[in-house]
């Protein structure tokens, strides 16, 4: 189908963007256009104004921000992210997120920012994102804000982010020598949207046998891309055993309402959660030992 017919304007700074969403009525950014563009074309969107952000080159850059974070324009691509020796260095989950996020074409046209605005429950970033208790700048006509993470996903498709504002970057944090992570997308085949995806950082103690902190980041599982609350809490302080990690993949399905679709029924994605949180944890707990010279 053809979308409803729009006017096109293509903005080559971000004031310039801000101004025309703040003139026109029903304007909507355009990013990479990987999500918008597929709803229009089945008239699920039908903005009156395009406001095309894709050729504003201030938007698109990962750079270091001291020695504790990283901070990503919203116009960088999945490619650039999965392919950053920054991010690599500092906080590989996000690049391993990147990586699996759909093929190659749509990782080079889809962007960090439009994946974090489009809020679909089953993308692999913003779960990740949440894990990583990143920080979401937002600009618009009453100047610039910055929205932690847990508040940034409101509902369904649903942001912070209003109708008149842009998202100009996320800050993530370096995940020093005691942080473990994985990142686990369970799919029918290469490329497709997660049925279920599993995001986890642990942070161990000295001697790489207490979890001193633990973030699970869930995909497709609610409305929202969501933390596994009931499972970080279990897990916080406790010595790592096969059993600590068994009941916390049983606690990690605690205020969870997976729909059913033809991917799979709500009680098989709960299943399937438990079962890769299970894993997940014991990959971060490797992965933390590993670097904390505690194999
Ligand atoms: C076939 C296919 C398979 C896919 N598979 C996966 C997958 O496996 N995993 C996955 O995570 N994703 C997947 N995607 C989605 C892909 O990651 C998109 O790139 C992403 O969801 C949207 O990014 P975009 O830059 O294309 O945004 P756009 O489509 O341009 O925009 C998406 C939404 O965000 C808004 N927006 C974009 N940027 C900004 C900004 N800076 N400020 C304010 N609002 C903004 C737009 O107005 C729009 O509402 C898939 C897409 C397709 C078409």
């Amino acid at each position: 189908m053809y979308p409803r017919p729009f006017e096109y304007r293509a903005v080559t700074t971000v004031d310039e963007a801000l101004r025309v969403l703040h003139e026109v009525e029903d304007g909507k950014v355009l990013a990479g256009g990987q999500s918008l563009l597929p709803l229009m074309k089945l008239r699920l969107a039908s903005p009156g104004v395009l406001v095309d952000i894709s050729g504003i080159p201030d938007l698109s850059y990962i750079r270091p921000q001291g020695e504790n974070a990283v901070e990503i324009g919203s116009l960088t691509t999945h490619d650039t992210v999965a392919h950053s020796a920054l991010l690599q260095e500092r906080c590989p989950i996000l690049p391993a997120a990147a990586r699996g996020i759909a093929d190659q074409q749509i990782r080079n046209r889809g962007t960090i920012g439009g994946s974090s605005c489009h809020a679909d429950p089953a993308s692999d970033l913003p779960p990740t994102l949440l894990a990583l208790d990143a920080e979401f700048s937002i600009v618009g006509p009453k100047g610039s804000r910055t929205v932690p993470a847990k508040e940034f996903f409101v509902d369904l498709f649903e942001t912070q982010v209003q109708r008149d504002e842009i998202l100009h970057h996320i800050q993530v944090p370096t995940l020093g020598p005691q942080w473990g992570w994985s990142y686990t997308k369970f799919n029918r085949r290469e490329g497709d949207y997660p049925i279920v995806g599993v995001a986890i950082l642990v942070r161990l103690d000295s001697h790489g046998r207490r979890l001193e902190e633990v973030r699970i980041g869930l995909a497709a599982v609610n409305p929202t891309p969501c933390r596994a609350r009931a499972a970080e809490r279990f897990l916080q302080g406790q010595e790592i055993s096969p059993a600590i990690l068994k009941e916390a993949a049983h606690r990690s399905t605690e205020g969870l309402h997976p729909g059913s679709d033809m991917h799979g029924s709500s009680q098989y994605r709960r299943d399937m959660v438990q079962v890769f949180v299970r894993r997940g944890l014991e990959e971060a707990v490797t992965r933390a030992r590993l670097a904390g010279g505690n194999p």
